[in-house]
Protein backbone atom coordinates (compact mmCIF):
# COMPACT_ATOMS: atom_id res chain seq x y z
CA UNK A 1 0.00 0.00 0.00
CA UNK A 2 1.35 3.52 -1.12
CA UNK A 3 0.13 6.47 1.03
CA UNK A 4 -0.24 9.59 -0.75
CA UNK A 5 1.90 12.46 0.61
CA UNK A 6 -0.66 15.18 1.53
CA UNK A 7 0.21 18.81 1.36
CA UNK A 8 -2.09 20.04 3.87
CA UNK A 9 -1.62 17.64 6.60
CA UNK A 10 2.32 18.56 6.01
CA UNK A 11 1.52 21.94 6.66
CA UNK A 12 0.10 20.63 9.80
CA UNK A 13 3.03 18.40 11.18
CA UNK A 14 5.33 21.62 10.41
CA UNK A 15 3.16 23.43 12.89
CA UNK A 16 3.06 21.11 15.28
CA UNK A 17 6.35 20.43 15.44
CA UNK A 18 7.97 23.59 17.26
CA UNK A 19 6.40 21.89 20.46
CA UNK A 20 9.00 19.12 19.88
CA UNK A 21 11.76 21.48 22.13
CA UNK A 22 9.47 21.74 24.86
CA UNK A 23 9.24 17.91 25.19
CA UNK A 24 12.18 14.74 26.13
CA UNK A 25 12.07 11.68 24.67
CA UNK A 26 11.42 8.88 27.38
CA UNK A 27 14.36 7.27 29.05
CA UNK A 28 13.53 5.65 31.94
CA UNK A 29 13.48 2.71 29.92
CA UNK A 30 17.19 3.10 28.08
CA UNK A 31 16.71 2.00 24.74
CA UNK A 32 13.93 4.54 24.16
CA UNK A 33 16.68 7.28 24.46
CA UNK A 34 17.77 6.10 21.14
CA UNK A 35 14.81 8.13 19.56
CA UNK A 36 15.48 11.69 17.66
CA UNK A 37 14.07 14.22 19.97
CA UNK A 38 12.40 16.34 17.05
CA UNK A 39 11.02 14.08 14.59
CA UNK A 40 6.95 13.68 13.64
CA UNK A 41 4.74 11.89 11.74
CA UNK A 42 1.27 11.03 11.18
CA UNK A 43 -0.37 8.53 8.77
CA UNK A 44 -4.13 8.37 8.57
CA UNK A 45 -5.86 5.12 6.98
CA UNK A 46 -9.45 5.26 5.67
CA UNK A 47 -12.26 2.60 5.76
CA UNK A 48 -11.87 2.48 2.04
CA UNK A 49 -8.43 1.76 1.96
CA UNK A 50 -6.80 5.38 0.80
CA UNK A 51 -3.90 6.63 3.19
CA UNK A 52 -2.32 9.69 3.35
CA UNK A 53 0.57 10.53 5.29
CA UNK A 54 2.88 13.74 6.37
CA UNK A 55 6.03 13.27 8.42
CA UNK A 56 9.20 10.66 7.98
CA UNK A 57 5.81 8.03 8.11
CA UNK A 58 8.88 5.32 7.30
CA UNK A 59 10.35 4.84 10.80
CA UNK A 60 9.15 2.56 13.23
CA UNK A 61 8.36 2.93 16.83
CA UNK A 62 7.25 0.69 19.63
CA UNK A 63 3.83 0.17 20.91
CA UNK A 64 4.55 0.57 24.68
CA UNK A 65 1.44 1.61 26.19
CA UNK A 66 -0.70 1.70 23.29
CA UNK A 67 -0.24 -2.24 23.37
CA UNK A 68 -2.49 -2.31 26.11
CA UNK A 69 -5.78 -1.36 24.42
CA UNK A 70 -4.84 -4.56 22.32
CA UNK A 71 -3.98 -6.72 24.88
CA UNK A 72 -7.28 -6.28 26.54
CA UNK A 73 -9.48 -6.65 23.38
CA UNK A 74 -7.91 -10.09 23.07
CA UNK A 75 -8.43 -11.31 26.52
CA UNK A 76 -12.05 -9.14 26.75
CA UNK A 77 -12.64 -11.83 23.53
CA UNK A 78 -11.39 -14.51 25.23
CA UNK A 79 -12.77 -14.60 28.79
CA UNK A 80 -15.66 -11.86 28.56
CA UNK A 81 -16.60 -8.75 30.62
CA UNK A 82 -17.58 -10.50 33.85
CA UNK A 83 -14.19 -12.18 34.63
CA UNK A 84 -11.83 -9.38 33.28
CA UNK A 85 -13.79 -6.82 35.12
CA UNK A 86 -13.35 -8.89 38.29
CA UNK A 87 -9.45 -8.59 38.20
CA UNK A 88 -9.02 -4.87 36.65
CA UNK A 89 -11.41 -1.82 37.05
CA UNK A 90 -13.08 0.53 35.22
CA UNK A 91 -12.20 3.73 36.08
CA UNK A 92 -9.81 6.45 35.52
CA UNK A 93 -6.77 7.20 38.40
CA UNK A 94 -5.96 10.57 37.53
CA UNK A 95 -2.32 9.39 38.54
CA UNK A 96 0.36 8.92 36.14
CA UNK A 97 1.04 5.91 34.36
CA UNK A 98 3.66 3.76 36.62
CA UNK A 99 1.56 4.92 40.09
CA UNK A 100 1.19 2.34 42.66
CA UNK A 101 -0.58 4.09 45.44
CA UNK A 102 -4.65 3.59 44.70
CA UNK A 103 -3.48 0.02 44.72
CA UNK A 104 -2.87 0.19 48.47
CA UNK A 105 -5.78 3.42 48.83
CA UNK A 106 -8.78 2.30 46.57
CA UNK A 107 -9.57 -1.55 46.72
CA UNK A 108 -6.62 -2.52 47.64
CA UNK A 109 -4.88 -4.94 45.25
CA UNK A 110 -7.31 -4.68 42.36
CA UNK A 111 -6.18 -2.15 39.79
CA UNK A 112 -8.07 1.26 38.57
CA UNK A 113 -8.20 0.30 34.72
CA UNK A 114 -6.62 -1.53 32.43
CA UNK A 115 -4.75 1.25 30.49
CA UNK A 116 -2.09 2.10 34.09
CA UNK A 117 0.68 -0.45 34.34
CA UNK A 118 -0.89 -2.37 37.29
CA UNK A 119 -4.23 -3.20 35.36
CA UNK A 120 -2.22 -3.66 31.99
CA UNK A 121 -0.17 -6.18 33.75
CA UNK A 122 -3.35 -7.98 35.20
CA UNK A 123 -4.17 -8.10 31.72
CA UNK A 124 -0.92 -9.93 30.04
CA UNK A 125 -0.89 -12.22 32.72
CA UNK A 126 -4.79 -13.64 31.01
CA UNK A 127 -3.35 -14.08 27.73
CA UNK A 128 -4.15 -17.39 26.78
CA UNK A 129 -1.13 -20.18 25.88
CA UNK A 130 0.55 -22.94 27.08
CA UNK A 131 4.02 -21.93 27.31
CA UNK A 132 5.36 -18.45 27.36
CA UNK A 133 6.12 -18.72 23.40
CA UNK A 134 3.03 -19.66 22.30
CA UNK A 135 1.33 -16.56 24.60
CA UNK A 136 3.68 -14.12 22.86
CA UNK A 137 2.56 -16.02 19.29
CA UNK A 138 -0.54 -15.73 19.87
CA UNK A 139 -0.50 -12.06 21.15
CA UNK A 140 1.38 -11.05 18.24
CA UNK A 141 -0.94 -13.08 15.97
CA UNK A 142 -3.57 -10.80 16.75
CA UNK A 143 -1.93 -7.55 16.25
CA UNK A 144 -0.44 -9.21 12.71
CA UNK A 145 -4.33 -9.80 11.66
CA UNK A 146 -5.16 -6.05 13.15
CA UNK A 147 -2.93 -4.44 10.81
CA UNK A 148 -2.61 -6.62 8.14
CA UNK A 149 1.10 -7.63 8.54
CA UNK A 150 2.37 -10.93 9.20
CA UNK A 151 5.96 -8.86 9.28
CA UNK A 152 5.38 -7.17 12.68
CA UNK A 153 7.55 -8.54 15.63
CA UNK A 154 8.90 -6.68 18.54
CA UNK A 155 11.93 -4.97 19.04
CA UNK A 156 14.63 -7.48 21.03
CA UNK A 157 16.88 -4.62 22.15
CA UNK A 158 13.95 -2.45 23.66
CA UNK A 159 12.29 -5.26 25.39
CA UNK A 160 15.71 -6.22 27.09
CA UNK A 161 15.77 -2.84 28.06
CA UNK A 162 12.74 -2.96 30.00
CA UNK A 163 13.37 -6.06 31.29
CA UNK A 164 16.03 -5.47 33.04
CA UNK A 165 15.26 -2.30 34.51
CA UNK A 166 11.50 -2.62 35.20
CA UNK A 167 11.76 -3.04 38.99
CA UNK A 168 8.12 -0.86 39.82
CA UNK A 169 6.22 -3.29 37.14
CA UNK A 170 7.54 -6.16 39.36
CA UNK A 171 6.68 -4.46 42.89
CA UNK A 172 3.11 -4.20 41.23
CA UNK A 173 3.04 -7.49 40.11
CA UNK A 174 3.86 -8.49 43.77
CA UNK A 175 1.60 -6.40 45.37
CA UNK A 176 -1.35 -7.82 43.55
CA UNK A 177 0.10 -11.20 43.67
CA UNK A 178 -0.59 -10.97 47.91
CA UNK A 179 -4.43 -9.63 46.78
CA UNK A 180 -4.90 -13.15 44.83
CA UNK A 181 -5.57 -10.70 41.99
CA UNK A 182 -2.34 -11.67 39.97
CA UNK A 183 -1.97 -15.22 39.62
CA UNK A 184 0.73 -15.45 37.00
CA UNK A 185 4.35 -15.80 37.74
CA UNK A 186 6.17 -12.46 37.92
CA UNK A 187 8.81 -12.98 35.66
CA UNK A 188 6.78 -14.90 32.96
CA UNK A 189 4.67 -11.98 32.54
CA UNK A 190 7.11 -9.34 32.91
CA UNK A 191 9.13 -11.18 30.16
CA UNK A 192 5.91 -11.15 28.03
CA UNK A 193 4.76 -7.50 28.77
CA UNK A 194 7.88 -6.01 27.91
CA UNK A 195 7.97 -7.81 24.30
CA UNK A 196 4.44 -6.67 23.90
CA UNK A 197 5.28 -2.98 25.13
CA UNK A 198 8.21 -3.83 22.46
CA UNK A 199 5.88 -4.72 19.51
CA UNK A 200 6.96 -2.65 16.41
CA UNK A 201 5.46 -1.00 13.61
CA UNK A 202 5.00 2.16 11.14
CA UNK A 203 2.61 4.61 11.37
CA UNK A 204 0.42 2.94 8.68
CA UNK A 205 -0.17 -0.27 10.75
CA UNK A 206 -0.82 1.64 13.71
CA UNK A 207 -3.51 3.77 11.19
CA UNK A 208 -4.97 0.80 9.69
CA UNK A 209 -5.26 -0.31 13.37
CA UNK A 210 -7.15 2.78 14.18
CA UNK A 211 -9.70 1.92 11.54
CA UNK A 212 -10.29 -1.26 12.63
CA UNK A 213 -11.50 0.61 15.89
CA UNK A 214 -13.12 3.36 13.73
CA UNK A 215 -15.00 0.26 12.16
CA UNK A 216 -15.78 -1.21 15.21
CA UNK A 217 -13.66 -3.95 14.94
CA UNK A 218 -14.07 -5.00 11.23
CA UNK A 219 -10.93 -4.50 8.87
CA UNK A 220 -11.16 -2.41 6.17
CA UNK A 221 -8.87 -4.64 3.69
CA UNK A 222 -9.78 -8.06 4.59
CA UNK A 223 -13.37 -7.44 5.94
CA UNK A 224 -13.05 -9.76 8.88
CA UNK A 225 -14.58 -9.20 12.35
CA UNK A 226 -11.16 -9.07 13.96
CA UNK A 227 -12.63 -7.40 17.19
CA UNK A 228 -15.98 -8.04 18.26
CA UNK A 229 -18.37 -4.97 18.25
CA UNK A 230 -18.97 -4.68 21.75
CA UNK A 231 -15.17 -5.11 22.52
CA UNK A 232 -14.09 -2.65 20.17
CA UNK A 233 -16.73 -0.01 21.57
CA UNK A 234 -15.06 -1.02 25.65
CA UNK A 235 -12.00 -0.42 24.13
CA UNK A 236 -13.10 3.27 22.49
CA UNK A 237 -13.98 3.93 25.79
CA UNK A 238 -11.34 3.56 27.99
CA UNK A 239 -9.41 4.70 25.18
CA UNK A 240 -11.62 8.40 25.98
CA UNK A 241 -11.45 7.94 29.48
CA UNK A 242 -7.76 6.77 30.34
CA UNK A 243 -6.33 6.92 27.07
CA UNK A 244 -4.07 9.81 26.98
CA UNK A 245 -3.06 8.88 30.62
CA UNK A 246 -3.59 11.45 33.57
CA UNK A 247 -4.03 14.05 30.62
CA UNK A 248 -7.15 12.29 29.15
CA UNK A 249 -9.63 14.97 30.42
CA UNK A 250 -7.87 17.93 28.64
CA UNK A 251 -7.23 15.81 25.81
CA UNK A 252 -11.20 15.33 25.37
CA UNK A 253 -11.76 18.94 25.77
CA UNK A 254 -9.17 19.87 23.34
CA UNK A 255 -9.53 16.76 20.66
CA UNK A 256 -12.55 14.78 21.93
CA UNK A 257 -11.49 11.39 20.24
CA UNK A 258 -10.26 7.64 21.50
CA UNK A 259 -7.01 7.76 21.33
CA UNK A 260 -4.12 5.85 23.06
CA UNK A 261 -0.76 7.06 23.71
CA UNK A 262 2.77 5.25 24.78
CA UNK A 263 5.83 6.36 26.18
CA UNK A 264 7.59 6.00 22.84
CA UNK A 265 5.77 9.16 20.87
CA UNK A 266 3.18 7.00 19.69
CA UNK A 267 -0.09 7.93 19.48
CA UNK A 268 -3.22 5.89 17.89
CA UNK A 269 -6.15 8.05 17.13
CA UNK A 270 -9.87 7.06 16.16
CA UNK A 271 -11.90 8.95 13.99
CA UNK A 272 -15.90 9.33 13.84
CA UNK A 273 -15.64 9.93 9.82
CA UNK A 274 -13.96 5.86 9.72
CA UNK A 275 -10.26 6.35 9.28
CA UNK A 276 -7.52 5.59 12.03
CA UNK A 277 -4.74 8.03 12.98
CA UNK A 278 -1.19 6.76 13.78
CA UNK A 279 1.63 9.30 15.16
CA UNK A 280 4.85 9.00 16.02
CA UNK A 281 6.69 12.11 17.77
CA UNK A 282 8.84 10.86 20.82
CA UNK A 283 9.58 14.11 22.60
CA UNK A 284 7.11 14.03 25.53
CA UNK A 285 5.79 16.32 27.76
CA UNK A 286 5.59 15.62 31.36
CA UNK A 287 2.51 13.35 31.43
CA UNK A 288 3.87 10.94 28.90
CA UNK A 289 2.07 11.74 25.46
CA UNK A 290 3.99 12.78 22.50
CA UNK A 291 3.93 16.72 22.78
CA UNK A 292 3.90 17.64 19.05
CA UNK A 293 1.44 14.47 18.63
CA UNK A 294 -0.86 16.06 21.00
CA UNK A 295 -0.05 19.60 19.35
CA UNK A 296 -0.88 17.96 15.31
CA UNK A 297 -4.18 16.10 16.98
CA UNK A 298 -5.47 19.52 18.03
CA UNK A 299 -4.86 21.17 15.05
CA UNK A 300 -6.42 18.44 12.70
CA UNK A 301 -9.39 18.28 15.24
CA UNK A 302 -10.42 22.02 15.33
CA UNK A 303 -9.53 21.81 11.28
CA UNK A 304 -11.65 18.74 10.51
CA UNK A 305 -14.05 18.85 13.24
CA UNK A 306 -13.32 15.48 14.93
CA UNK A 307 -14.40 15.85 18.39
CA UNK A 308 -17.18 13.02 19.13
CA UNK A 309 -18.89 15.61 21.11
CA UNK A 310 -20.08 17.82 18.75
CA UNK A 311 -23.39 18.16 18.23
CA UNK A 312 -23.35 17.00 15.14
CA UNK A 313 -22.64 13.14 15.90
CA UNK A 314 -25.38 12.89 17.41
CA UNK A 315 -28.18 14.15 14.88
N1 LIG B 1 6.49 -0.34 28.83
C1 LIG B 1 6.13 0.87 29.48
C2 LIG B 1 6.05 0.68 30.98
O1 LIG B 1 5.48 -0.28 31.45
C3 LIG B 1 4.84 1.35 28.94
C4 LIG B 1 4.48 2.66 29.52
C5 LIG B 1 3.78 3.58 28.59
O2 LIG B 1 3.96 3.58 27.38
O3 LIG B 1 3.00 4.34 29.16
O4 LIG B 1 6.53 1.50 31.72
Amino acid sequence: MVCRHYQELDAFVQEAKKKTGEGKVADYIPALAESGQDSLSVTIYHAENTCLTAGDADRTFTLQSISKVLSLALVLMDYGKEKVFSCVGQEPTGDPFNSMIKLETVNPGKPLNPMINAGALVVTSLIKGHSPKDRLNYLLGFIRRLANNQEITYCRHVAESEFSSSMINRAMCYYMKQYGIFKGDVEEVMDLYTKQCAIKMSSLDLAKIGCVFALDGKHPETGEQVIKKDVARICKTFMVTCGMYNASGEFAIKVGIPAKSGVSGGIMGISPYNFGIGIFGPALDEKGNSIAGVKLLEIMSEKYRLSYFLKHFLS
